[in-house]
């Protein structure tokens, strides 16, 4: 038998109705979850637990950032009240998928911090959350509440959540997705289902930008060793001045083994194009750039296998660059550059500028000496 509405879930759903437009999830290129990428575990998990009814009423979405958590979020959400996909995946085109895709689906909450570094309040949870999940979907099959970046809730907002992970109403799935799942409280985490999501391999993620983003083979390899497995944050990689450091740090490498003539200057320039707040970060990410046609000298200088290189782009270029030097003078200029690195993340603050400039003495007294024996 079907109860009857009362007053105020009347009223809570022309509210919804009348207030659904809000933000959505990010959605993916694609419907379902075959548009996920690299998560092959996660969507196996949570095929099974949809094909056997038995998905949890409270998960916890965790891994690293930009590796499509929120999107399966969207999706997951979309699956339970998807007319076509009968509770297992999301069509992507059904009104039910498109309301919520464009936030406007009343059973559907995406909720996610105001402000950059913002907290999510004890407020919010119990006008959008708390007030809305005890009644029965509107018009859905599922109400799903989403919040993101839910390590920003704060000790209040988290408590007053409690109750409703204890014991939560049937017809809701309560999903909190964030990189940070150690920040929130413990009486918070035991009550989700924990999925982790995993850093994407860079042919994976190679792969994801060239075919479904269209981006050229070689910017895509470049993007994807530069970012360590996340779709997000490849594609919002700053390339030019990624490419700017990486030329900086070419040039200070080619002057400190022809004998460091521009030393100084290289070290001042090469502390500037470093990225961070703090001048340690600066000349620890500027460092990183060194290292890495370091690597990418071994890799050529010894024959290895070309996939590893991170600048796979300069192949050509510095191929006979490598071939004036050997593995052992590379490997002791790598070394140099590891012992910059130590002291720049050591306990006592080094001056950032000469530890950069040490580094680059003893990297290109290790190379030269090599190329003039070679
Ligand atoms: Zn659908």
């Amino acid at each position: 038998m079907v109860k009857k509405p009362s007053k105020a879930e009347i009223r809570a759903r022309e509210a919804a109705v009348a207030g659904a437009g809000g933000p959505a999830p990010p959605q993916p290129n694609g419907y379902g979850f075959g548009a996920l990428v690299g998560q092959d575990s996660v969507i196996e998990a949570l095929r099974r637990a949809l094909d056997d009814n038995r998905l949890p009423h409270a998960l916890l979405f965790h891994g690293p950032v930009g590796v499509g958590k929120a999107t399966c979020a969207g999706i997951l959400a979309q699956a339970l009240n998807c007319s076509v996909g009968g509770f297992k995946d999301a069509c992507g085109t059904c009104v039910s998928c498109r309301k919520m895709a464009r936030g406007l689906h009343p059973d559907i909450i995406w909720m996610t911090p105001e402000g950059k570094g913002g907290q999510i309040k004890v407020e919010r949870i119990r006008k959008e959350i708390i007030d809305k999940v005890g009644f029965r979907p509107y018009e859905g099959r599922r109400r799903v509440v989403m919040i993101d970046d839910a390590h920003r809730l704060n000790a209040s907002a988290q408590n007053s959540l409690l109750k409703t992970l204890e014991e939560p109403p049937p017809s809701s799935l309560i999903v909190l997705v964030t990189p940070a799942p150690e920040s929130l409280l413990p009486t918070v985490r035991s009550r989700c289902q924990p999925l982790r999501f995993r850093a994407l391999a860079p042919q994976v993620l190679q792969r994801h930008l060239e075919e479904v983003h269209d981006i050229p083979a070689d910017e895509a390899r470049l993007r994807a060793v530069l970012v360590s497995g996340s779709v997000g944050r490849a594609l919002d990689l700053d390339l030019d001045t990624h490419l700017g450091r990486r030329a900086v740090a070419e040039e200070s490498l080619r002057d400190a083994i022809q004998g460091g003539a521009a030393l100084l200057a290289s070290a001042e320039i090469l502390l500037a194009a470093g990225a961070g707040d703090r001048k340690v970060d600066q000349a620890a990410s500027s460092m990183a750039s060194v290292r890495d046609i370091l690597r990418d000298l071994l890799v050529l200088c010894s024959g290895g296998d070309p996939d590893l290189l991170v600048n796979a782009d300069r192949r050509s270029d510095w191929q006979d660059w490598a071939n004036e030097m050997s593995p052992d003078g590379i490997l002791a200029a790598l070394d140099a550059v590891q012992r910059a690195d130590d002291r720049l993340h050591g306990a006592v603050q080094p001056n950032a500028r000469l530890a950069i400039e040490q580094a680059l003495i003893e990297a290109g007294t290790a190379l030269s000496g090599e190329a003039v024996r070679g």
